[in-house]
């Protein structure tokens, strides 16, 4: 199990290494952010010690658990999941990156709750650009909106986009949802809001990570190909 996770874990890399350069990128714009949601501590561990440096969580209570037993590692907490409003607080208290505001209220409340530590959050705005009513996420026609309020909130320093397309089969079915929302991100570029970062672009997991660095990805969320199925 151990030696899975890292030789998982070094296959990954080899592979955003390689998509990387064969479209003309530096394989250091891609990090890696190693999706470790219902999978134990340990083998969190397993892969920090094989080199992860950004872990990815999606549940708060979950999160609590692992990241307090984990106190020893030296690495960086992503909240990639849903978050209510209710749970800023904690979000706050224990993620370096929040991959997935979609509200203005969510992003008031993040606010609020990073005041009152005295920190700067730093999240990413999911985008729903297929408008799939499962997924979460701002419409795209909302987003340059959301992001012009959320430039108004002192204390939440916006850094990019995130999105999911929906499943496909072929990855290469992706394609237009993270094109599109490369092109979001370049739109609010040039809206030019102050204080307003597009740096990145969280998009990519298991089954389409390759297109989405093709696409511009600076974040790429991968679960199952590093720690196995989920069950
Ligand atoms: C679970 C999850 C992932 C990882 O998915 P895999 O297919 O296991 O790589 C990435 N992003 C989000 C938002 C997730 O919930």
């Amino acid at each position: 199990m151990e030696n899975d996770i890292a030789r998982r874990l070094d296959k990954i890399r080899g592979r955003i290494t390689a998509r990387a350069q064969s479209c003309g990128r530096n394989p250091d714009e891609i990090k890696l952010v190693a999706v470790s949601k219902t999978k134990p501590a340990q083998d969190i561990r397993q892969a920090a010690a094989a080199g992860a440096k950004i872990f990815g969580e999606n549940y708060i209570q979950e999160a609590r658990q692992k990241i307090e037993t984990l106190y020893d590692l030296d690495v960086k907490w992503h909240f990639i999941g849903h978050l209510q409003t209710n749970k800023a607080r904690y979000a706050v208290r224990l993620f370096d990156l929040i991959h997935s505001v979609d509200s203005l209220k969510l992003a008031k409340s993040l606010n609020k709750e990073a005041a009152k530590l005295g920190k700067r959050q730093a999240v990413l705005v999911q985008v729903n650009i297929s408008g799939e009513e499962t997924k979460s996420g701002v419409a795209p026609d909302d987003t340059l909106e959301l992001l012009r309020e959320m430039a108004g909130l002192e204390n939440i320093s916006v850094r990019g986009l995130m999105t999911m397309p929906p499943f496909f089969d072929d990855p290469v079915k992706a394609r237009p949802y993270f094109r599109q929302l490369r092109r979001l991100a370049r739109q609010a570029d040039r809206a030019g809001i102050a204080g307003i970062s597009m740096a990145e672009l969280s998009m990519g997991m298991t089954g389409d990570f390759e297109v989405a660095i093709e696409e511009g990805a600076t974040l790429v969320r991968i679960g199952t190909a590093i720690f196995g199925s989920r069950g």
